[in-house]
């Protein structure tokens, strides 16, 4: 089926019921006086990406509270809001619930007739085997989001699929993996390897920290906030951590880099940067010393609006407190097109204070080493995301996603099949709904498996509910930590209505493609037990702890002295970094101006709230009660020369005349008069998100100017200009 009507889910909203969960085995009970019972069983957190373990508490079989494991490195006991609020997704009366199948009518137009699974999986099977019988199995891309897509890159790894991306390296982190690794041989993980604990000095750069609520981060800033840390913030908007810090600078939006370079000056002008560490571990300080040269204080005052003085006295507190310095490599990293350059600038500047590999630093983490279930080895795949990407983006270490949907676009695409898992792509991907179109009025077969109705799932051929993450098994957490850990993640109840799995549909799937010596269990959690073994627990001992912590095998911060090699081609931390000279690309970073705003417009900036994560999560119905729609911050000049006032509705149109759903005004001087800022997430056109269909205004509408990162195809989001049109009343 080609040429696909985008279907708005709306008439298949059901009654809203909520149906009594079921005890499961494997969870701890105990009675309560009379006949009652409170349970609790062990999961990690799915409400975003930090994946904090914690417990279920059920009270006479009925969903009561979501606590915080003890033992658990990220959320060290404590889960946070939206972690506590992951109940309401449980009990979200919008949920998928069966599949869906799109279907013609003789009139030509298109709707989801509610199927069985068996009629779903097979459709979906023999979609897929027409497509590898015609063009060939690795004609497959999957495009995904979260931990529980693993069971489906299994899936068609098996199948002999190996093109896959997520939003998460193009969209977010993947410049600052990339930049460090080009520095130091190595990313930093996820959580990052931050040593906020024992820091002296922490400097957040665009980081949000506490807005942005990645828990075990937010614990460890509180914690070093009570050892009086010195904490500096740039950030044009007077953020959380900038009211706590000992500096804000409000910097000019975009002049990031010409700051980072400006402070590599002071440290090695006046000699104060580690020079034992940069002689024994790193190469090419000559080459960065005649770089910033030029780049003195006065000069970059110009530029970023952060006086010379200012600048000085920051570079000489962090300083004065390294190695304990860290400047942190923040996570959501696509702002400017320069952003590998500038991750690599935070990677320099750490370098120059000694902070990688040093107490309140970068640590050295170490996860658990868990063989895998034995299976086959996967068929060998002709083709992978390398094939999408093209000449293109030399150092991308992983899929771009809109180099796979690019490729899913015409008659000859690369790619003739797509499944997209656990992610809405018109809301996270910049301006590409015109792409998303295409690729799907040219491909043969579009799966969308997902617990919500999110706009994505307009798209699909067939529509998959996955239950949500209180209702599986997944794979094992084994996070780089600062001492190895495993945490489970099992059922606490039967999944609602008609949803499934991911490892249910992935084996489903499987067997319908032959591929069962790849799915040999029946149930999920024999895999989970046969790995716990090979370590020495069991799938009983995790149901009733949650989480192992696992001795370390070597130290977390290098010894004084000790020779390290670096994964880099010199084995040593590469200041100048021939691998990208040799690309064509600058060896250090190098600072370009960034475009200003036209008469009337501003700076589009944009964040995270601490109730929700991205649009995942607004409709919530315990969350959507303290966070229920985004807000426009406006510096108080502006409002007074527009004559607007804090809580009238606005709307945003950017210079290619997209306009935005209407958003609420908040005037503060929180915010630069160039700039305005609002929370991520909001403004779903989906009619089946019924709290939030329509409430607050989407930043990624309204970003059509997409500053692509030359190094590895990460999309920029921040070079976008907004002005303000008054709603009349
Ligand atoms: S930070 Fe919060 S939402 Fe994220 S995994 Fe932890 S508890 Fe869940």
């Amino acid at each position: 089926m080609k040429r696909r009507e985008f279907i708005k889910l709306s008439g298949l909203l059901g009654a809203g019921s909520v149906a009594s969960p079921l005890l499961l085995s494997g969870c701890t009970e105990h009675p309560l006086p009379g006949s009652g019972t409170l349970a609790e069983t062990p999961t990690f957190c799915d409400m975003c990406f930090w994946k904090c373990a914690g417990f279920v508490h059920r009270e006479n079989d009925r969903p009561w509270k979501i606590t915080g494991n003890d033992q658990d490195l990220h959320s060290q006991g404590r889960m946070c809001t939206r972690g506590t609020g992951g109940l309401g997704s449980y009990e979200d009366r919008d949920r998928l619930r069966k599949p869906l199948l799109r279907v013609t009518a003789k009139d030509g137009s298109q709707s989801f007739r509610e199927v069985s699974w068996e009629e779903a999986l097979d459709f979906i099977g023999k979609r897929m085997q027409s497509i590898a019988d015609r063009y060939g199995a690795d004609r497959f891309a999957m495009i995904n989001h979260g931990y529980g897509a693993r069971h489906f890159k299994h899936l068609l790894r098996a199948w002999g699929s190996d093109s896959h991306a997520e939003p998460a390296f193009a969209q977010c982190r993947g410049p600052r993996d990339t930049g460090f690794k080009l520095t130091f041989g190595e990313g930093l993980g996820s959580p990052e390897r931050t040593d906020m604990e024992h820091s002296r000095c922490i400097v957040l750069i665009g980081s949000h920290i506490g807005e942005n609520l990645h828990n075990g981060q937010v614990q460890t800033l509180s914690e070093a906030l009570r050892r009086d840390v010195t904490l500096i913030t740039v950030d044009p908007r007077f953020s959380v951590p900038a009211g706590k810090s000992r500096y804000w600078l409000p910097i000019k939006p975009g002049t990031d880099l010409a700051l980072l370079l400006a402070w590599m000056h002071v440290l090695i002008d006046e000699e104060l940067y580690d020079q034992d560490y940069v002689e024994r571990y790193t190469t090419g300080f000559e080459q960065l010393k005649a770089h910033v040269a030029r780049y003195a204080p006065e000069w970059v005052w110009l530029e970023t609006g952060i006086e010379p003085h200012l600048i000085r006295e920051t570079a000489r507190a962090m300083a004065a407190a390294a190695p304990a310095t860290l400047v942190h490599p923040g996570r959501h990293t696509v702002w400017y097109g320069d952003d590998t350059q500038r991750s690599r600038a935070i990677a320099i500047l750490n370098a120059l204070l000694g902070s990688w590999g040093r107490k309140g630093g970068l640590y050295i983490q170490e996860r658990v080493r868990l063989p895998r279930y034995p299976l086959p080895p996967y068929p060998e795949a002709k083709i992978s995301f390398r094939d999408a990407h093209g000449d293109r983006w030399p150092f991308a270490g992983q899929g771009v996603t809109n180099a796979i949907l690019e490729a899913c676009i015409g008659e000859d695409a690369l790619y003739k099949g797509l499944l997209v898992y656990g992610t809405n792509l018109p809301m996270t991907i910049p301006g590409i709904r015109p792409q998303l179109r295409a690729a799907m009025d040219s491909l043969d077969l579009v799966v969308v498996v997902d617990t919500m109705p999110m706009e994505i799932t307009g798209y699909a051929d067939v529509v998959l509910p996955e239950c949500t993450y209180l209702e599986r098994y997944d794979d094992l957490r084994n996070s780089g930590e600062r001492e190895p850990s495993l945490a489970l993640r099992m059922p606490a109840f039967e999944p609602r209505h008609q949803s499934r799995p991911g490892w249910w549909i992935a084996r489903e799937l499987g067997h319908r493609l032959g591929l069962q010596k790849y799915f040999p269990w029946k149930d999920y959690s024999e895999v989970l037990d046969w790995q716990l073994k090979q370590v020495g627990s069991s799938l009983k001992e995790m149901q009733q702890i949650g989480v192992k912590v696992f001795p370390r095998t070597r130290p977390r911060y290098f010894a004084e002295g000790q020779e390290v090699r670096f994964r880099t081609p010199s084995g040593k931390i590469e200041l100048y970094s021939q691998q990208l000279k040799d690309r064509g690309f600058d060896p250090m970073p190098e600072y370009t101006r960034p475009a200003s705003p036209p008469e009337g417009y501003y700076h589009l900036n944009y964040g995270r709230m601490p109730a929700h994560t991205f649009g995942k999560t607004t409709n919530n119905p315990l969350l959507f009660q303290l966070a229920p729609e985004n807000t426009l911050w406006v510096n108080p000049l502006v409002a007074g020369e527009l004559g607007i006032r804090s809580g009238e509705y606005v709307r945003l149109a950017n210079p290619d005349g997209v306009l935005s759903n209407r958003i609420r005004v908040r005037v503060t001087e929180r915010i630069r008069p160039d700039s305005v800022f609002m929370a991520h997430g909001f403004g779903h056109r989906s009619r089946r998100l019924r709290l939030t269909e329509g409430v607050g205004a989407d930043d990624s509408d309204l970003m059509s100017n997409v500053l692509v990162d030359p190094i590895m195809g990460g999309t920029g989001m921040r070079g976008n200009f907004v002005t303000i049109i008054r709603e009349r009343v």
